[in-house]
C-alpha cells in the first residue's frame, strides 16, 4: 500500500516533469573506437557552460539494467578545458557519480576529455564489451551531463570512427560518413543512450521487412568469423514471424524502426538489454549453428523485442525517473520482467523458433526450479524484485536458500495463470492477447514511456475480465508462499511430473555449461569437477551436512566422475546403502552418507485432463 502511494507520486512528479522542457542544447560527442580491441574507449565532449559553478554528473541508474550499474570506476583520464585553459576538477566526496568545477569568466564551452575502460563492470554485468573483431557501445559509459538537467532536454550530436573495415550497426539516424568518421543525426541524450551501437569486421544484416514496407525491421549481426553469421533460412523466416507476430498480438508498434542488434562472439559478455527502437543481444559465436546453443538462446530476441512495448513503452511508475541519478523502484519488476519472459517464451514458440514441446520442457525446469527453492519459504516474490540491485551479480552458492532474480521465472508462471484464467473466466472469448492490446497497442508511434501502477495494471485486466485481480496477485507476490504457483500449468491442461528421461534444456545447458544438474534428486549441481554449485536446503544433500563450494572427489568409494554420479543416482531406487559421497572443504575431507532412492529426477509436463489451452496459447495469431 504503502509503496503503491509512492509510485503513483512518482508518476504525478514524472508528468509535469516531463511538460516543463527547457530550450534544448546541444552537446557534441566524439568517440574514438579504434582502440576497441584492447578494450579502451577515448571520448571528447564539448558541452555548453556558463561561468561559475558548475556540475557533471555520469550516468548511474541505467534503464533496463533497474540498479545504479554506471561503470564510474571504468571511467579514466578525464580531464577538462575551457577557454584554453585546463579545469581543476573536485569529485563529490559522497556522490562518486559527480565531478564539481569552476567555470572560468568569458568561457561559452567546456571541453571534456575521457576513457572508458570495457573489459568488465560494464552495463551488461560481467566481461568485455570488444574483443579483436567486435565492439559494443553503450553512450552511457562515455558521457557526463549537467547536474540538475532533464537527458530530455539535453541534445547529443554524436560521431565515432570504428577500426579500419569494420561494420556497425544501430538505431540511430546516420547524419553523414566520410573519412573514417560516422556521424549521426543529433538527438536527446535519452535517445542516444537507449540506442546503442556494435561494430566489428565481421558484419551481416538481414531485412525483416519487405521493400517499401514500415517499419522496417533489420538484424544486425557482427561476430568473429564469418561462419558466426551463418543464420539459416529457416531462423531469418522465424524472425520475420516474430515481428509479424508480435504485431498481431499488441495491434501497435511504439517505434519508427527497430534494430535487432546481435553479437555472437565467446570473448565478450552475453547480454541481452532492451531499449525502444533496438535491443542489445550477445550469445555465443556457434550459436546460429550449434543446436544446443539454439535452443537455449531461442528466447533471447522475442524477449528483448516485447520490451520494447512492455519495459520501454509500458513502464512501472518507480521505474520511469525523470534522469539518470535518481533512483529507481523494483517494484512491478514481475511485471517488467516476467510478462516480457511469458510473452517472450510465447512469440518464441509462434514465430516456431521453439516447437511446442520445446516450449513446454523449458516451462517444465522452470516450475520444477522454483517449486524445490527453499528461500521462498522466508522471502516473497516481491523481496526479489525490490532487490535487484542486490542480487543481479551474486554467484549460485545458497541461491536456492536467498533466492535469485525469482521475479522473471515466477512471474512467468504468473501470467500463465492469469492468461488461462481470462480463457477460463471469459469460456474462451478473450485471452492475455487482448489485455495486451488494450494495455500496450493503439496509437503508433514514435518512442515515448506511459507509467502505470499497480492499480492501473489491475483495471486494465478487470477491462478485459472481471476477476478479483488485485487479491490473486498480492497473494502471488507479496505473500510467502511455500510452493510455486503451478495453477496455470494445470489450467492449462498439463502437470509437473519427474522421471528419469532428461529434459531437453536441462541436457542441453548441462553439455554447454559442463556441469551436473541433480537438484531434484540429490538436491545440487555440481560442475564437471565435482564442484558444488548450489545445494538446496531441505534435500538429502543438505541433510547430510554438504553445501556449495565444497567439491566431490568420489562416490561410494570410487573417484568422482561426472557419469558415475547420474548412475549412481539413477541405481539408487534398487539399493537399500546411502550413497556415499567423499567431499573435501578446502583441506579437509569427510564422507557423508546421503539417504536417497529415488532415482533420477528429471522435470516435464505430462498431459492432464480438461482442455489443452496451453496448446491454444501457443498458437500462431498470424497466417
Ligand atoms: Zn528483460
Amino acid at each position: 500500500m504503502f509503496l503503491r502511494k509512492i509510485a503513483v507520486a512518482l508518476a504525478l512528479f514524472y508528468s509535469v516533469f516531463s511538460s516543463q522542457l527547457s530550450s534544448a542544447q546541444t552537446i557534441r560527442l566524439t568517440v574514438d573506437l579504434t582502440d576497441a580491441p584492447r578494450n579502451i574507449y577515448h571520448a571528447v565532449l564539448n558541452i555548453p557552460v556558463k561561468p561559475g559553478p558548475f556540475t557533471l554528473v555520469y550516468p548511474k541508474w541505467i534503464p533496463g539494467n533497474h540498479r545504479p550499474s554506471g561503470p564510474i570506476p571504468n571511467l579514466t583520464g578525464l580531464r577538462m578545458e575551457a577557454a584554453g585553459h585546463s579545469i581543476p576538477w573536485d569529485r563529490d566526496s559522497v556522490d562518486m557519480y559527480a565531478f564539481h568545477m569552476n567555470v572560468p569568466a568569458g568561457a561559452t564551452e567546456l571541453q571534456v576529455s575521457l576513457d572508458a575502460v570495457t573489459q568488465s563492470g560494464n552495463a551488461a554485468g560481467t566481461g568485455a564489451l570488444a574483443s579483436s573483431n567486435v565492439l559494443g557501445l553503450n553512450w552511457n559509459e562515455v558521457v557526463l551531463y549537467p547536474q540538475g538537467t532533464r537527458p530530455d532536454d539535453v541534445q547529443v550530436a554524436a560521431s565515432v570512427n570504428l577500426p579500419s573495415g569494420w561494420k556497425f550497426g544501430t538505431a540511430l539516424e546516420l547524419a553523414f560518413q566520410g573519412r573514417g568518421r560516422i556521424t549521426f543525426k543529433p538527438v536527446s541524450l535519452i535517445t542516444l543512450i537507449d540506442s546503442p551501437l556494435i561494430a566489428g569486421s565481421h558484419f551481416r544484416k538481414v531485412e525483416l521487412t519487405r521493400p517499401g514496407e514500415t517499419p522496417v525491421h533489420v538484424i544486425d549481426m557482427v561476430s568473429e568469423s564469418e561462419s558466426g553469421l551463418a543464420m539459416t533460412p529457416a531462423d531469418e523466416a522465424a524472425y520475420r514471424k516474430l515481428v509479424a507476430e508480435a504485431g498481431a498480438l499488441f495491434g501497435a508498434r511504439h517505434y519508427l524502426h527497430y534494430d535487432f542488434l546481435y553479437t555472437l562472439s565467446d570473448q565478450v559478455v552475453g547480454r541481452g538489454l532492451e531499449h525502444h527502437q533496438s535491443s542489445d543481444n550477445g550469445v555465443g559465436e556457434q550459436t546460429l549453428t550449434d543446436p544446443d546453443q539454439h535452443l537455449l538462446e531461442a528466447g533471447l530476441l522475442p524477449h528483448e523485442f516485447v520490451h520494447s512495448w512492455n519495459g520501454k513503452y509500458r513502464r512501472p511508475a518507480g521505474l520511469a525517473t525523470p534522469n539518470y541519478q535518481e533512483p529507481m523502484r523494483g517494484d512491478l519488476l514481475w511485471v517488467y520482467e516476467a510478462l516480457t519472459e511469458y510473452l517472450g517464451d510465447v512469440l518464441t514458440a509462434r514465430s516456431g523458433l521453439w516447437t511446442p514441446e520445446q516450449y513446454r520442457e523449458a516451462l517444465a525446469q522452470t516450475a520444477a526450479m522454483l517449486d524445490h527453492r527453499a528461500g521462498r519459504k522466508w522471502r516473497p516474490l516481491e523481496d526479489t524484485a525490490r532487490s535487484v540491485q542486490l542480487l543481479r551479480l551474486l554467484g549460485p552458492g545458497w541461491q536456492n536458500w536467498r533466492r535469485g532474480l525469482d521475479y522473471y521465472s515466477e512471474g512467468e508462471l504468473i501470467w500463465l495463470e492469469v492468461d488461462t484464467t481470462i480463457r477460463q473466466q471469459t469460456r474462451g472469448q478473450k485471452s492475455l492477447d487482448d489485455f495486451c492490446r488494450a494495455f500496450h497497442g493503439a496509437p503508433s508511434g514514435p518512442p515515448k514511456v506511459l507509467p502505470y501502477t499497480f492499480d492501473d495494471l489491475v483495471r486494465a485486466l478487470n477491462d478485459v475480465a472481471p476477476y478479483d485481480w488485485a487479491k490473486l496477485l498480492n497473494q502471488r507476490v507479496n505473500e510467502v508462499q511455500p510452493r510455486a504457483p503451478l495453477a496455470g500449468i494445470e489450467r492449462g491442461g498439463w502437470r509437473l511430473i519427474y522421471n528419469d528421461k532428461p529434459n531437453i534444456h536441462v541436457y542441453a545447458a548441462e553439455k554447454e555449461r559442463k556441469y551436473q544438474d541433480q537438484f531434484y534428486s540429490l538436491g545440487f549441481a555440481v560442475t564437471e569437477a565435482g564442484e558444488l554449485i548450489d545445494v538446496i536446503p531441505g534435500s538429502p544433500a543438505y541433510q547430510a551436512g554438504i553445501g556449495p563450494g565444497m567439491k566431490v572427489i568420489a562416490v561410494n568409494g570410487r573417484l568422482w566422475s561426472k557419469d558415475l554420479i547420474k548412475e549412481t543416482v539413477r541405481s539408487s531406487k534398487d539399493n537399500q546403502s546411502p550413497i556415499e559421497l567423499l567431499v573435501s572443504n578446502a583441506e579437509f575431507v569427510k564422507t557423508y552418507p546421503l539417504d536417497y532412492h529415488g532415482g533420477l529426477q528429471n522435470a516435464h509436463l505430462e498431459r492432464a485432463n480438461g482442455e489443452d489451452l496451453l496448446d491454444d496459447i501457443l498458437k500462431p495469431l498470424t497466417k
